[in-house]
């Protein structure tokens, strides 16, 4: 059993996908997470059509798509004038242009359609309330402790694969100094209901059927349908100090309106109107620090590289790297080099979509000049040569897939 079992920790978007995956070419796995419920904690999601082709080959797209969304656009706006500075097209041109669906869902929606596609399989195990507390290599496999109501025991596969997000215990297991690194940003999270005063001042600020940010000098803030349409979804991203390793409900929302000095007061409206907001420290983990080690441990998700949300990527890289772990490990014969060439090829497109990200925020935090000629430089691109640069991230597909495997 040992030679055909994976053992996962965490249970969030990377670890379920990769035990579906797994499951489906045949290998058994055992997926432990620390929490005793799935609590429908985190924000909302962007799923770009790199992550919905994968979703919809492990047939998890059919269960989540009824809670999800299809945006017809991203926009950008001014967070002052409340004009319109770009637009992507999204929806059927989305569809056609690479080849799957991009949604927007609640992160919770995900991982219940994760969930439920999961519990289907005959060789998945999923038990909750049980923490991985440490794995040791062994001759033919890992050795993986596990803790659960006070008692420790230890399960055995052919690999432990962590992903247990950005405050991972398991990265030091494969490196040195493994600790998550604070960026000095916030976000900023709520959920407003479509059908409420403050929903309704919503759209009739802009549309609830597209994905719109709001730009403005060291402050973003974006918006979008979540729950089939009947809420929407808002995460504001701020400078502060670290807080709670959690989203937190109990910081007052002070922070964030000094952010927002100088916007539209229709949107100060929108901050005011929307409260509790919850807070979330951003952390993001070093990607070079390494992700395996000697073919029997595996990183992916947050754990190996959480990255600023700035690219709305992070679990669409943890779906990427769930996939195409799954299809390395079941096509090699010689699994330290098949997961050494995994991580150095998922290493080069997640440092891509993290500079990426990192060119989002410089541009929609920009001040004076470089906001002018961020502004100059938008006006001057069609939403089709946005889209276009964008081909690259969401036209990708996992290695093998040919032309005619798209949906
Ligand atoms: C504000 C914000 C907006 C975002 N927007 C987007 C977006 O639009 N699109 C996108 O693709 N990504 C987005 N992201 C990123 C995305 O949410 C994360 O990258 C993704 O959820 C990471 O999934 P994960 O499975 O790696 O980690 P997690 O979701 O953190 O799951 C880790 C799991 O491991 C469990 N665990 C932890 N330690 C242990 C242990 N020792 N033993 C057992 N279990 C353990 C935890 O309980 C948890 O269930 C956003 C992030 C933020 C903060």
């Amino acid at each position: 059993m040992q030679s055909q079992q994976i053992v996962v920790s965490g249970a969030g978007i990377a670890g379920l996908t990769a035990a579906i995956a797994f499951s489906d070419l045949g290998f058994r796995v055992r997926v432990y997470d620390r929490s005793p419920v799935l609590e429908e904690v985190g924000a909302g999601l962007q799923l770009s059509p790199n992550a919905t082709r994968i979703l919809d080959r492990l047939g998890v797209l059919d269960i989540v798509r009824p809670s999800a969304v299809q945006p017809e656009a991203v926009v950008l706006r001014d967070a002052a004038t409340l004009n319109e500075r770009a637009r992507v097209p999204l929806g059927a041109a989305a569809d056609q242009r690479w080849k799957a669906p991009y949604l927007v869902a609640h992160r919770a929606d995900l991982q219940n359609a994760l969930l439920r596609r999961a519990r289907e399989s005959a060789l998945i195990e999923i038990t909750l309330g049980a923490t991985v507390i440490d794995a040791e290599v062994q001759p033919d496999g890992v050795a993986v402790s596990v803790e659960q109501a006070g008692f420790t025991s230890e399960v055995e596969g052919m690999l432990f694969v962590a992903a247990d997000g950005v405050w991972s215990n398991s990265r030091h297991l494969v490196g040195p100094d493994g600790k998550s690194r604070f960026t000095g940003e916030l976000a900023w999270r709520t959920t407003i209901s479509s059908d409420s005063d403050i929903g309704r001042h919503f759209v009739a600020l802009c549309s609830p059927t597209v994905v719109t940010t709001f730009l403005h000098s060291g402050f973003h803030l974006v918006a979008y349908p979540v729950r089939a349409g009947a809420a929407i979804n808002l995460v504001a991203f701020t400078p502060g100090v670290a807080i709670a390793e959690q989203w937190s409900g109990t910081t007052d929302a002070g922070a964030l309106r000094h952010a927002m000095a100088g916007t539209a007061p229709e949107l100060l409206r929108i901050v005011d109107e929307a409260a509790p907001w919850t807070v979330w420290p951003l952390h993001t983990a070093d990607a070079s620090h390494p992700w395996t080690r000697d073919g029997s441990i595996a990183l992916i998700g947050d754990a190996a590289h959480a990255m600023t949300p700035f690219a709305a990527q992070g679990a669409a890289m943890a779906i990427e790297d769930a996939w195409t772990l799954a299809n390395a490990v079941a096509a090699a014969s010689d699994r330290p080099k098949a997961l050494a060439e995994w991580e150095a090829v998922r290493k080069q497109r997640v440092a891509r979509v993290a500079r990426r990200g990192a060119l989002n925020h410089l541009a929609w935090h920009a001040t004076g000049p470089v906001a002018l000629a961020r502004n100059m430089f938008l006006k001057l691109k069609s939403p089709n040569s946005l889209a276009a640069d964008l081909d690259w991230l969401y036209g990708w597909m996992p290695p093998g897939w040919t032309d005619e495997e798209r949906l």
